[in-house]
């Protein structure tokens, strides 16, 4: 089974993985737990390039390139085999994060960002994906707390920018009920980790 776990910044999707994974891993399974952009070797290398801070910066386009080819390479060495090895894998962020930061927020089509996808990944994708969310207040103030200092980049963009990507991340949403399980992010780590078991209640092994 393949989860995967979305949101904006600082909703604690990391946390939640870890807790996820580790329920999982408890009750007897293997579990591969990564993130993106990295995970793999090629991967971090790609993702130390989008996020350094003395860097130029990248232009929208490329940035879309550069998340496609971190995430082909993190399929290929490391979701797809963990996936055909029958292992649980959960992963910090996938498609849906281009879909919503270089779609939503940058204005990229969608389109050709699935068409990457395709490409790069076979299309692949979760089984489930937690879209873990906090109010637009919340999240206004936890970027501020981030970002102070910070230049008009990757971890310093514009309030608009990551407004347009929460509301990307809920079209997403509301567009594929099936796969999407909306949680509310607020609360303490284990009050989100138990709605989250909630929701995905009977696929989570005991
Ligand atoms: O998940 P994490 O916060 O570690 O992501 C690292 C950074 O990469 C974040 O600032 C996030 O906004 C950015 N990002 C992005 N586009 C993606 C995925 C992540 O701009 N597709």
């Amino acid at each position: 089974k393949f989860i995967s776990l979305e949101g904006g910044e600082g909703v604690g999707k990391s946390t939640q993985a870890r807790l996820l994974a580790e329920r999982i891993e408890a009750a007897g399974h293997k579990v591969l737990l990564t993130r993106e952009p990295g995970g793999t070797k090629g991967a971090e290398a790609i993702r130390s390039l989008l996020l350094d801070p003395e860097g130029e910066g990248w232009g929208s386009e490329a940035e879309m390139l550069l998340f496609a080819a971190a995430r082909a390479d993190h399929v290929a060495r490391l979701i797809h085999p963990a996936l055909s090895a029958g292992e649980w894998v959960i992963c910090d962020r996938f498609i849906d994060s281009t879909r919503a930061y270089q779609g939503g927020g940058a204005g990229l089509s969608d389109a050709a960002i699935l068409d990457l996808h395709r490409i790069g990944c076979a299309g692949l994708l979760p089984d489930v994906t937690l879209l873990i969310e906090v109010s637009s207040e919340e999240s206004a103030k936890r970027l501020a707390a981030r970002d102070k200092g910070k230049s008009d980049r990757i971890g310093g963009r514009a309030v608009e920018y990551h407004a347009r990507v929460n509301a990307a991340f809920s079209a997403l949403a509301d567009a594929e009920p099936g796969r999407f399980k909306r949680i509310d992010g607020m609360g303490s780590p284990d009050e989100i980790h138990r709605r989250i078991l909630d929701a995905i209640g009977s696929m989570v092994p005991t």
